[in-house]
């Protein structure tokens, strides 16, 4: 089954090894032997390579286009030997014949980036990579239980500059245990100076799932929960790194996104753009515009069912045209392009003007034509604006 669709496709290759578990990480990532790395990149390119057929199998429809992204993510890609991340996007490519490849995304550790590797990632088609740089301040690294340190970060970006990988996204993370405003300032004022095509910040997340998030939730002291910086001092600093930016050229294009120009995500806006998307590996999701499914979260369990050659797609679901509405307005609103709302209405036949009145008189959304856009100003509530579309 086949059907057309008016984004490409992009592919999302799930490394779920690290070599240490960060204490604000709640990602299906963990520290694995060795054995288990061999064997589940073995089942990665089986998976890929059998993928049109296993679809056909359970009924799902391939979009008609031919994907034009690649995102490694993880975990940590870059401790992958280099063969075996060739081998990997050896099978994409065997698997994908019509593709032309916009964009190859390698998700890295500063520390584990070495000019051999580098080399080869260059060689293996990798044209973007994307350092979880944290944050510039060694003690902030250490209580984050990083491996990385600030210098790691400067002699990564040059090591892959010089094999030609100059296509660059460093992530900051803003509400790190011991951050202070001029740690952060020093943090920013450091990736500004490296100056990377694209800049994530992220919020800190804190959830039960990770063991800074549960010290923070429950009490303790053994992750430094008491030393996270105030919720209104995290809002401020996000503001300040707004206008940081702005002033050094990046475009703000998505709540914790910003680019040069040209350089925007290309793979990330299709998640944003509800483009279909391919996940392969252990707990990657999949979607093809009229459907969602995952594949085993367990990495073990993963490997067990490639290798056995059973059905592996879990948590399939249907998507009804409220959740295509819903999944519309929530992940549209996230680009600070906005959403059009005529094409909604007619799309969805909902009117969403008749739920503005009190988002607008507050400051929160702003209206221009037909497009409605989250107040730049105002993004840290974005949540709320959602709520209030989508009662
Ligand atoms: S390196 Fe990334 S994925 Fe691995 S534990 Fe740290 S934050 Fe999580």
């Amino acid at each position: 089954m086949r059907y057309t669709f008016f984004v490409a496709p992009g592919i999302y290759i799930q490394i779920p090894f690290c070599q240490s578990k960060c204490t604000y990480c709640h990602f299906a990532s963990g520290v694995f032997p060795r054995e288990l790395v061999v064997s589940y990149v073995e089942s990665l390119v089986r998976e890929i390579l059998a993928h049109a057929d296993a679809y056909f199998a359970a009924g799902i429809a391939l979009p008609d286009e031919s994907p034009d992204t690649i995102y490694l993510g993880g975990g940590t890609p870059s401790l992958l030997a280099p063969e075996e991340l060739a081998h990997i996007l050896g099978a994409v490519h065997e698997s994908f014949p019509a593709s032309t490849w916009r964009e190859v995304t390698l998700e890295a550790d500063p520390e584990t980036v070495t000019s051999e590797k580098a080399a080869a990632w260059r060689a293996a088609g990798v044209n973007r990579a994307s350092l979880g740089a944290q944050s510039f301040s060694d003690s902030e690294l250490r209580a984050a239980g990083r491996r990385n340190r600030a210098a790691d970060i400067a002699r990564a970006v040059e090591i892959l500059r010089a094999a030609g990988i100059d296509s660059l996204n460093l992530d900051l993370i803003l509400g790190l245990a011991g951050q202070t405003h001029d740690s952060w300032r020093h943090s920013l004022d450091s990736l500004l100076a490296l100056r990377p095509g694209h800049v994530s910040i992220y919020m800190l997340d804190v959830d039960g799932e990770s063991r800074l998030g549960s010290e923070l939730l429950t009490g303790g002291t053994r992750y430094s929960a008491g030393r996270v910086p105030d919720e209104d001092f995290q809002s401020d600093w996000f503001d300040e790194a707004c206008a940081a930016l702005a002033l050094a050229g990046y475009e703000h294009y998505e709540i914790s996104n910003w680019a040069l120009k040209n350089r925007r995500s290309l793979h990330n806006s299709k998640y944003w753009q509800r483009a279909p998307y391919f996940g392969f590996g252990s707990g990657a999701h999949s979607f093809n515009g009229r459907e969602r499914w995952a594949n085993p979260h367990d990495p073990a369990t993963y490997v067990e069912a490639i290798r056995a050659g059973r059905p592996h797609f879990e948590q399939r679901q249907r998507i009804t045209p409220q959740m295509a509405f819903e999944e519309e307005v929530f992940l549209g609103l996230r680009l600070l392009d906005g959403i059009d709302l005529s094409r909604i209405e007619r799309t969805y036949g909902v009117n969403l003007r008749t739920r503005l009145p009190y988002l607008l008189e507050a400051g929160a959304v702003a209206l221009d034509g037909d497009v409605l856009r989250l107040h730049p100003a105002r993004l840290a509530v974005s949540n709320e604006v959602f709520a209030e579309l989508l009662q």
